[in-house]
């Protein structure tokens, strides 16, 4: 993961915090779900529980600094979520933040690779676990 990536992420939150349909488990193996602790399983066991549409595994401010308190045992779907994928641009603009790629342009790292196109970057979403 790129340094800018992890730092938007943790200065973010917003997919977190987008929707309650958001974070729902698809194909996680039933060893994956017993990882995740019960009190953060959704009545229906569908998805993680949500306070709104905010998951009860993030922590902090959304937009200023948040932390997955589940990072290492998240499901699928935050792990697919890539930071300046379109979801992420959705769920950014939702609350107000630039475009990560706004971000890129605004620090002068012209080097960052399109992230829309960035496949191998497919298991590394963000670094909120420290
Ligand atoms: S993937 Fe995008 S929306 Fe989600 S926390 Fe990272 S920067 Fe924010
Ligand atoms: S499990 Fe973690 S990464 Fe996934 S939505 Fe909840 S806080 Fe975000």
């Amino acid at each position: 993961m790129l340094a800018i990536d992890a730092a938007a992420c943790r200065a973010c939150g917003a997919c977190c915090a987008y929707s309650a349909e958001w974070p729902r488990f698809s194909l996680e193996s039933d060893a994956a779900l017993a990882r995740i602790p019960e009190a953060l399983v959704s009545p229906s066991r569908g998805g993680m529980r949500c306070e709104g549409d905010r998951c009860a595994a993030l922590e902090g401010e959304v937009g200023v600094e948040t932390r997955c308190t589940i990072y290492d045992d998240r499901p699928d779907v935050c792990r697919a979520c890539e930071p300046g994928d379109d979801a992420c641009t959705i769920a950014r603009r939702h609350i107000g933040l630039p475009d990560l790629l706004g971000l890129a342009d605004l620090s002068g790292l012209a080097d960052l690779p399109d992230p829309t196109a960035a496949s191998d970057l497919q298991s590394s979403r963000r670094d909120m676990a420290s």
